[in-house]
C-alpha cells in the first residue's frame, strides 16, 4: 500500500500552490498520498504586498515567510527549485537540477509581467513580478535621491518616477510612493518640490473596474499628495531616459521607469504544450486543464470562467486561494474515487490601498468604502491571506498590526 500511494507535485508556493499543499496535508493521511511542492526559493511572498516593497514603505522580509513555517514537513516534501518545463507524456517535472514524476500535478506558477511587445520595455523599465524586483525598484529610487543628494546626478529628472499603467498595480504603486518620496526628500535635504511621480494611462479612466466616485476620490487624493497624471495616453516606446507617449510621440523623461501595464501566466503553460489563450489556459470546472485527468491548474495560470457574465473571472489572489481549496477537495476525490466538484466563486469585494491610511473598496455586496475605512479593510485582507496560508504563528510574525 505505502509504495504505490499517488505521488502529487504541486509547482509554486504563491496563494494557490501553498494553500493547495496545507489543505491537502490536513484532508489526506500520510498513507494515502505523498505530497511535493515545488518552489523557486525556501521562501513565499504575499504578491499583494510588492507595490510596498516597491515603494519602500514595508520591509521586504515582512512580505515573505519561510515556507517550512507554514507546512507540516513530515507530511509535505519540500524541493526549493526552478520549474523548465512539464513533460505530460512521461508524467515528469522537469527541473533545473533534475526532474520529478507525478501522479497528480498542480500548475500554481502564477504571473509573469506582459510587456505586449512594446519596444525597450524589457530593457529599460522595472517590474513589480517577484520580491526581487521589487526590491530592486526600492532601492533604486533611493540610489536616485542618493546620488542627487551627493551631486553626482544633476538632472532634476532623475527624481521624476514614472509609472505606466493605472490599473490596481500602478495606483497602488503610485501611493505607496507620494508616501515614500517626502521621505526621501527629508532623509537626503533634497527640496520637496523637485521629485515627481507621473503615472501614464492609456484609457480614458485609471481601475475602470471602480464605479466613478471612487475612481474620482482616489485621483484627487493621490494628486493632493502630489502624484500627477496623464490619462488616456499611451505608451509607445520605453527608452534609456523614459516613456515615449501618445500620437506625437512625446518623451516623459524620468530617473525612475516602471511598468505596470499588465500580466500574463507563467510561460512554462505554453512551452509544456497546453492550450493557451491570452497567456493562461482555460480551465474546466473542476479546476483540471482540458483533457487532462490528472492536471489542475490554478491561480493567475487559470482563466476560469464566469459563465452568467460569459467571461474569466478577473486573476486574483481571493480566486487563487478559492481555486486551492476546490483543487484539493478534487485530487482527494479522484484518490478516493467520488465525484468531483465544480468550482463556484464567493467574491468578497476588492480594495485598493492608496498608501499607509487611504483606499478606496467595494465590499460585502456593493458597499463603498473610502479613506481609512478602505485601509483598515485592506490591512483585514491582508491578515487574512497571511493566516490562511501560514496559519496563526506567522500571521503573529508577518501581520500588519500597526495602527495608523
Ligand atoms: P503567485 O502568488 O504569484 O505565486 C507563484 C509562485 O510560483 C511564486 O512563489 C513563484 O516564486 C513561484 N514560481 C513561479 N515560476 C516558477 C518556476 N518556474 N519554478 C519554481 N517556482 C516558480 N489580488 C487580490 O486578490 N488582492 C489584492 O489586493 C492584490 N494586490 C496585488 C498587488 C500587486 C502589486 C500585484 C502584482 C498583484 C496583486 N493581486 C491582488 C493579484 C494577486 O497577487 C495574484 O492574482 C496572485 O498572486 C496569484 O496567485 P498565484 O498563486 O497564482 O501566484
Ligand atoms: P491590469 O491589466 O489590471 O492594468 C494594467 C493597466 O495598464 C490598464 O489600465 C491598461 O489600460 C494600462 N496599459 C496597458 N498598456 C498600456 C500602454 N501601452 N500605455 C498606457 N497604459 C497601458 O494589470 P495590474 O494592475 O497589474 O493587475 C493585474 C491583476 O492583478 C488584475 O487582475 C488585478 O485585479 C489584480 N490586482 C488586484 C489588486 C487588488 O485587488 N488590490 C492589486 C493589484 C493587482
Amino acid at each position: 500500500m505505502e509504495q504505490n500511494k499517488p505521488k502529487i507535485v504541486i509547482l509554486g508556493a504563491g496563494y494557490a500552490g501553498l494553500r493547495t499543499a496545507r489543505n491537502l496535508s490536513k484532508m489526506l493521511k500520510n498513507d494515502e498520498a505523498e505530497i511535493v511542492l515545488v518552489n523557486r526559493h525556501n521562501y513565499h511572498y504575499e504578491t499583494t504586498w510588492l507595490h510596498e516593497v516597491a515603494g519602500g514603505t514595508i520591509n521586504p522580509n515582512q512580505a515573505r515567510f519561510m515556507i517550512s513555517d507554514a507546512l507540516n514537513t513530515n507530511r509535505v516534501q519540500l524541493v526549493y527549485d526552478e520549474v523548465e518545463n512539464i513533460d505530460r507524456d512521461s508524467q515528469e517535472v522537469r527541473l533545473k537540477d533534475g526532474s520529478i514524476s507525478y501522479d497528480y500535478l498542480v500548475v500554481a506558477l502564477g504571473f509573469v509581467t506582459n510587456t505586449f511587445g512594446i519596444k525597450g520595455m524589457d530593457e529599460h523599465a522595472f517590474f513589480i513580478q517577484d520580491i526581487n524586483t521589487s526590491q530592486l525598484i526600492r532601492d533604486h529610487i533611493e540610489y536616485q535621491f542618493s546620488a542627487f543628494a551627493n551631486g553626482e546626478l544633476e538632472d532634476e529628472d532623475a527624481l521624476t518616477i514614472i509609472v505606466g499603467g493605472g490599473g490596481f498595480t500602478g495606483i497602488e504603486f503610485v501611493g505607496e510612493l507620494a508616501e515614500r518620496v517626502p521621505q526621501l526628500c527629508k532623509k537626503y535635504g533634497i527640496s520637496p518640490d523637485i521629485p515627481r511621480i507621473i503615472n501614464v494611462e492609456a484609457m480614458p479612466s485609471i481601475m475602470p473596474m471602480f464605479d466613478e466616485d471612487l475612481v474620482e476620490y482616489a485621483k484627487q487624493s493621490l494628486e493632493n499628495r502630489g502624484v500627477e497624471f496623464r490619462i488616456g495616453t499611451k505608451i509607445n516606446e520605453c527608452t534609456a531616459e523614459g516613456f515615449i507617449v501618445g500620437e506625437d510621440n512625446e518623451l516623459i523623461k524620468g530617473g525612475t521607469v516602471v511598468w505596470t501595464g499588465g500580466v500574463t501566466g507563467s510561460p512554462i503553460l505554453e512551452k509544456a504544450g497546453f492550450e493557451i489563450t491570452r497567456g493562461k489556459v482555460t480551465v474546466n470546472g473542476d479546476m483540471r486543464a482540458p483533457g487532462e485527468e490528472n492536471i489542475f491548474i490554478l491561480g493567475d495560470c487559470a482563466w476560469v470562467m464566469n459563465e452568467e457574465e460569459n467571461r474569466p473571472f478577473p486573476p486574483t489572489a481571493q480566486a487563487a486561494i478559492q481555486h486551492a481549496d476546490t483543487c484539493a477537495a478534487n485530487i482527494k476525490a479522484l484518490i478516493e474515487g467520488t465525484s468531483l466538484e465544480s468550482f463556484t466563486f464567493d467574491d468578497k469585494g476588492s480594495v485598493a490601498s492608496l498608501g499607509v491610511s487611504d483606499g478606496i473598496g467595494n465590499v460585502l455586496s456593493g458597499k463603498k468604502l473610502r479613506g481609512k475605512a478602505a485601509a483598515t479593510m485592506k490591512k483585514v485582507v491582508d491578515n487574512r491571506s497571511v493566516f490562511l496560508l501560514g496559519g496563526t504563528r506567522v500571521l503573529l510574525k508577518k501581520g500588519k498590526f500597526r495602527p495608523f
